[in-house]
C-alpha cells in the first residue's frame, strides 16, 4: 500500500551541544518521508517558498518520494529555529515562520488515491483537517502534532482526532492535552476523544502503544553518539506506517514491530544533523539494527 504523507518541509536551523546548522533541510514531512520510503512508496503534499534549494526536490525524487504534490509557490520556505541542551528530549522553539504555509490549502494529485494510507504528520491541524477532507482516506489515518499546535488550535484537533486511527504525540504532549500526570489517564483520555491507537513516544525512552486491550512499550535503540534530535519524532512516525503500508492488516503483532521499526529510524536520524543520518542509512543497515534491538530486549 502507498502511503501519503502532509506536513512541514522547512528549513532549519539548530544548536545542540555537538555543533550547529544554518537553513538545512527539515520539516515534519521530510523526516517522515524518507523514514517511510525505506518500506513503500511515498507521496508527499507539501509547500516550499521560491527559495528552497532544487537538490533536496531531486533528493526526495530519488527516493522514489512522489513530489507531484509538493508546491513551488512565490515567497519564503518555513522556518523554524530551535536549540538544545543536554537534555536532548526538549526543544527550545527559538522561531517559527510560516512563510508559505500561512493560508496554504493544497491541490491534491492525481497520484493520490483514497485507499492509500495517509499519515497527517505534524502542521497546523486545519491543514490536516482540510487534507482529510479533500482525500477522504479509506486506509490507515495517522495523525502527529506538536505544543504549538495543541495550544493554538486545539478545538480543530480534537475535532479531527474523531476520524484518526493512530494518533502519535511526545509525553509532554499527551499531559498538555489532556491536563492529566500519568499517562495512561493520558491515553484513556484520547482514546475517548475518538483516537483508536495512540502511540506515546518518549525521546531517549522509547514509546508506549494502547490500542484497545494491548498496551506495550519498546525502548530507544540504545547508541553511541547523538548530535541531534531533530525530526525523531517524525523519522518514527515514518517509519511506523511504513511498515504497517507493507502490511495487508495491523494485528497486535504487526503493530508491536511497527514501534520498533519506528525507533530504529530514529536511531539514525538523531546520529547526525538535517536527514543525514537517514540518506546514509541502508535497508540492510537497518534489518541489522533490528536484530540487535532484539538481543538488547529480550530477557
Ligand atoms: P521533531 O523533532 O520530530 O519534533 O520535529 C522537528 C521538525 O518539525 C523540524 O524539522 C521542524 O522544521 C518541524 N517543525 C517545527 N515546528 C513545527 C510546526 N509548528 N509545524 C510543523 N512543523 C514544525
Amino acid at each position: 500500500m502507498k502511503l501519503t504523507v502532509i506536513g512541514s518541509v522547512a528549513l532549519d536551523s539548530i544548536e545542540t551541544p555537538f555543533g550547529k546548522q544554518k537553513e538545512v533541510l527539515g520539516g515534519s514531512a521530510t523526516f517522515a518521508s524518507v523514514s517511510a520510503s525505506f518500506f513503500t512508496p511515498v507521496s508527499l503534499i507539501s509547500v516550499v517558498g521560491s527559495d528552497f534549494p532544487g537538490k533536496y526536490i531531486r533528493m526526495f525524487k530519488k527516493r522514489n518520494i512522489d513530489t507531484s504534490g509538493l508546491e513551488q509557490k512565490k515567497g519564503k520556505t518555513f522556518r523554524w529555529k530551535a536549540r538544545y541542551h543536554y537534555d536532548l528530549s526538549y526543544a527550545e522553539t527559538l522561531s517559527t515562520r510560516l512563510n508559505v504555509f500561512t493560508g496554504f490549502r493544497p491541490r491534491i494529485p492525481a497520484s493520490v488515491k483514497p485507499e492509500d494510507n495517509l499519515l497527517l504528520a505534524n502542521i497546523d491541524p486545519e491543514l490536516q483537517s482540510y487534507i482529510f477532507h479533500q482525500i477522504r482516506p479509506g486506509g490507515i489515518v495517522a495523525c502527529d502534532t506538536m505544543n504549538l499546535w495543541i495550544e493554538r488550535s486545539r478545538r480543530s484537533l480534537l475535532k479531527l482526532l474523531k476520524k484518526v486511527d493512530l494518533f502519535l504525540l511526545n509525553d509532554a504532549e499527551a499531559r498538555q492535552l489532556s491536563g492529566e500526570t500519568n499517562l495512561l489517564d493520558a491515553a484513556r483520555y484520547i482514546s475517548d476523544k475518538g483516537a483508536k491507537m495512540i502511540i506515546i513516544k518518549k525521546g531517549e525512552h522509547g514509546a508506549l502503544v494502547f490500542s484497545g486491550g494491548l498496551r506495550f512499550m519498546v525502548p530507544a535503540y540504545l547508541l553511541e553518539k547523538i548530535k541531534d534530535p531533530t525530526g525523531a519524532g517524525d523519522t518514527f512516525a515514518g517509519g511506523m506506517l511504513g511498515y504497517l503500508s507493507q502490511k495487508s492488516k495491523i494485528t497486535d503483532s504487526v503493530l508491536r514491530k511497527s514501534l520498533v521499526y519506528g525507533s530504529i529510524l530514529a536511531s539514525f536520524a538523531v546520529e547526525k544533523f538535517s536527514v543525514e543520518g537517514l540518506l546514509k542509512a541502508t535497508r540492510r543497515d537497518i534489518d541489522r539494527r533490528y536484530r540487535h534491538f532484539e538481543k538488547l530486549t529480550r530477557f
